[in-house]
Formats: structure tokens, C-alpha cells, sequence
């Protein structure tokens, strides 16, 4: 496919900081966080919403860090929404008042994604690293059920808070939710850094599956569960972000676009900035996109593999990351010659007892 036939990608994702009042041990941001000085400006930003709506972007997720630290987030939904973009607010619900939040459902956010820590008040403040949190965000969980807002409740589920799986659904009903997101952690940026502190067992993934097709059948009709299983137990690999520079792009606080979050950990590629190049230059013409795009890259066993246009080979951060080359095939695949590594971390590290939490901060942590 020439690069002008290359569909537009649906959504975009936009850190718009890193700072965030948090400090999840798995936060998926890099281990070198952007500082605030380096943050786009309000006008970039609002060029950039140009850009996506012009290149045929439907979606645009505010995200971050936390994207409410940004004074601007109100103009940058208000213009969003005039260019008939669909808004998401993706937020940690910790450092909002009820008159931002209102400013916000005025200025036409469609959408919004709360994450939680855990339930237990005490075990949630630890694993986000910031005390007070809980009472904050189910305050927030209020007000966008009063607003009509829906509301998506993000649950990033891992050893030290499995057990208490069943609880986070119950809290996502009572919260008013319409769909829950349980997540299992996906080992890239500081969750990477965390693996052994996070991995959970075989019989815990198993409890955990079971309860949340449970959940699924009993809540049938009130509350929409996705469910995103830990590539290390799993034989096949995820289509991660519906493949390389097929369906999304991500950009970072100070304007580079990458094809996903953790793509600045592969060494040699270069990722061109929305302060150089116009956003639909990037996405048909950049060469970090179109490294992995497609199936031509792709060695044995994927090319000639029947799900090689179903699951793209799965992540090139992961193959990267537990193989040493990004070309390699994901080693979640049951058909990669390194698979038996995951099975065998995953199973090392999760009977071990958990190492203290590496928590996200701005000064990178010495390895
Ligand atoms: S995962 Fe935690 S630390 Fe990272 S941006 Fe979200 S709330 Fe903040
Ligand atoms: S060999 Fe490649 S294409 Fe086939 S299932 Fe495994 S990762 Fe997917």
C-alpha cells in the first residue's frame, strides 16, 4: 500500500503531561518522564486537533499523566468538539474540583475513563502512591454519573490486588458505571520496571477470569466488562494497538508521535515531532511508522503464519523487550522460539515473593 492509500487512523491519544499527582508502579509512561517545560503549548495543541479532525480522526482521548493539570484541557475539548471530534477524558480523578469537572462536561466532553487502584481505601493510596485518592475519585465518579456523562471505570489488575477482583466490579455498579475495563498489566515503562512486583499466578489469572465471565453473565445488560488478559500466560499475542500504525497514533507532551506508548524504547528509530511535520505527513509518511506496518517486515514464523493480518505479529516493545530485537517475533506467541521465556518469568517471578514498588516519578529510577 502506498503511503496516500494508508487509511486514517481512528483515534488518537493525547498525553498531554506527564506530571500526574500519582505514581503508579505500572504506569505505562516512560521511565524518562517529559517535564512540564517541554509540554506543548495551548496552541500546538489546538493545531493538532485541526490536524487529526483534518486527517479523518474520529476519536481523540485526553490522557496523560494526568490531563487535568493542564489549565487549557476546557479550550482544548471546547475545539475538539467543534471540529465534531469525539472526546474522551482519561483521568486518575484525584486533581479536579467539581467546577473544573463541570467547566469540562460544558465544554463538550463525550466521555470518561476514572481509573482505580484497588478498593481497600488503605491498599489503593499505596499502590498509587498518593494518599487521599480514593475519597476523591469517587467523588468524581458522582459527579460525572449526575452529569449524564458515561462513565468507564479503568481497573489495572495485578498480584497484589486480585484477590479483590469480585469487590472492583461491585464498585463499578455501585458507581454507576457503564463499563469496566479490567486491564492486567501490560509489562511496558514503569510496569516493566515492576514486573515481579506485579505478576500475578497462573491461579490467580485463572480466579480472576473466571470471575470476571461471572460478572459478565449476572450484569448482563447494566454493565459492559472488557477484559484484557497478561500476555505472559497466554499462548497468542494481542493485536497490540490493532497494529503498528494501523488504527492509532499517540503523542507525547512535547509533540512526538509514535505508533504506541512504549514505541521510544526501540532503539533506531526515529519519531518525527508535531512541531516539525504536519500530523497526516507523519502518519502516511514516517519511517517509525511504517517499520512494522503491514506483514512485510515480518519474519518466519509470522509471514507465513494464517494470523498474521489478525494479531500483526503482536508488540514489537514486548519482542524487544524479552528478546532483544524488535523484529522478533512476540514472544507471547505460542510459535515463537522464545516463548518459553514468558511462561517461565511469569511463573518465576509470581511464586517469588513481591520486590518493594518502583513508584513513577520524574527523576528516573536507578536500575
Ligand atoms: S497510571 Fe497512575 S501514575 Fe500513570 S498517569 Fe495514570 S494515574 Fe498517573
Ligand atoms: S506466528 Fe506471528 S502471526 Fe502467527 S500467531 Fe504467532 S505472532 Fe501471530
Amino acid at each position: 500500500m502506498s503511503p496516500e492509500d494508508m487509511p486514517p487512523p481512528l483515534a488518537a491519544l493525547l498525553e498531554l503531561t506527564h506530571r500526574c499527582p500519582l505514581q503508579c508502579p505500572y504506569c505505562s509512561n516512560p521511565l524518562e518522564l517529559d517535564r512540564a517545560r517541554s509540554e506543548l503549548p495551548t496552541e500546538t495543541w489546538l493545531r493538532v486537533l485541526d490536524e487529526a479532525s483534518s486527517l479523518g480522526i474520529l476519536q481523540v482521548h485526553f490522557s496523560g499523566g494526568e490531563p487535568t493539570v493542564r489549565r487549557d484541557l476546557e479550550e482544548l475539548v471546547r475545539h475538539a468538539r467543534t471540529l465534531g471530534l469525539y472526546t474522551n477524558l482519561i483521568t486518575s480523578g484525584a486533581a479536579i474540583d467539581r467546577a473544573r469537572f463541570e467547566a469540562l462536561a460544558q465544554a463538550g466532553l463525550d466521555h470518561v475513563q476514572l481509573s482505580i487502584q484497588d478498593v481497600d481505601v488503605g491498599e489503593a493510596e499505596r499502590i498509587g502512591g498518593y494518599s487521599g485518592a480514593q475519597a476523591r475519585k469517587l467523588t468524581f465518579a458522582a459527579w460525572v454519573r449526575e452529569s449524564g456523562l458515561p462513565l468507564t471505570i479503568n481497573a489495572v489488575v495485578h498480584r497484589q490486588n486480585l484477590e479483590r477482583i469480585d469487590a472492583m466490579i461491585d464498585l463499578a455498579v455501585a458507581l454507576g458505571a457503564t463499563r469496566l475495563e479490567v486491564a492486567h498489566v501490560q509489562y511496558y515503562g514503569w510496569a516493566l520496571r515492576n514486573r515481579a512486583a506485579l505478576m500475578p499466578s497462573r491461579e490467580q489469572l485463572d480466579r480472576a477470569t473466571s470471575a470476571v465471565e461471572a460478572a459478565r453473565e449476572r450484569l448482563a445488560g447494566r454493565l459492559a466488562i472488557d477484559y484484557v488478559v497478561p500476555d505472559y500466560h497466554a499462548r497468542r499475542p494481542k493485536a497490540c494497538m490493532g497494529g503498528w500504525g494501523r488504527q492509532f497514533l499517540n503523542i507525547t507532551p512535547a509533540g512526538k508521535v509514535l505508533p504506541c506508548h512504549a514505541a521510544e524504547t526501540i532503539p533506531g528509530l526515529a519519531f518525527d515531532s508535531v512541531l516539525d511535520r504536519p500530523l497526516a505527513e507523519i502518519w502516511q509518511e514516517s519511517a517509525a511508522f511504517r517499520k512494522f506496518r503491514g506483514t512485510a517486515w515480518m519474519p518466519e514464523p509470522c509471514r507465513s503464519c494464517d494470523y498474521r493480518e489478525i494479531d500483526w505479529g503482536g508488540c514489537r516493545c514486548q519482542a524487544l523487550a524479552l528478546t532483544g530485537s524488535a523484529e522478533a517475533t512476540d514472544p507471547a506467541c505460542a510459535f515463537s522460539p522464545h516463548h518459553a521465556i514468558m511462561g517461565l518469568l511469569a511463573e518465576t517471578e509470581s511464586r517469588a515473593p513481591p520486590p518493594p514498588f518502583v513508584y513513577r516519578r520524574m527523576s528516573a529510577p536507578r536500575s
